[in-house]
């Protein structure tokens, strides 16, 4: 199996995930979206989340507000670092100023483009508690691109440890 299509649970350790909220709060004060990158490895069927990436990002104006932009001298650092630690990233998350959902530019411009890779969308600038349920969580898929999970199907997959 190509990517990661192969991978049936992904665990993130709530540091992990905490420290993706923290950044995207902080841009949020700012008004503007904030992303994060969740890197690991591949033990089988699962993908242990070891590492949050908080790449270096600029505030981009678009139509729809503020979007976080991140160039490509600071992705190949990053691809250079993954590379080094023998890691991978299987999941990026961002935030919105209000609605979680995966808009055109994020089907458009992911950080995480491998197949069976997760986009993880958080509303209200990440203000509140982390709730996985409250996130709109995308995988990409062969063939279909970014696809939204179910509640079921999110809880299946994402396990906070
Ligand atoms: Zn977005």
């Amino acid at each position: 199996m190509e990517g990661y299509i192969g991978i049936n649970k992904v665990l993130i350790p709530h540091g992990c995930i905490e420290a993706a909220y923290e950044h995207m709060r902080k841009a949020g004060q700012r008004r503007v979206e904030g992303v994060a990158l969740f890197a690991g490895k591949e033990n089988g069927e699962v993908f242990q989340i070891e590492r949050t990436i908080i790449p270096k990002q600029e505030a981009m104006s678009l139509e729809e507000g503020w979007l976080y932009a991140v160039d490509g001298d600071e992705l190949h650092k990053i691809n250079v670092w993954l590379y080094e630690n023998k890691m991978s990233l299987m999941a990026q998350i961002h935030s919105h100023p209000s609605e979680a959902y995966h808009s055109q530019t994020d089907d458009a411009y992911p950080i995480v483009a491998t197949v069976g890779g997760l986009s993880i969308v958080v509303p209200n600038f990440a203000r509140g508690q982390v709730d996985i349920n409250k996130c709109a969580v995308y995988r990409l898929l062969p063939e279909m691109g970014w696809v939204e999970l179910s509640e079921k199907e999110k809880n299946g997959l994402i396990e906070l440890i």
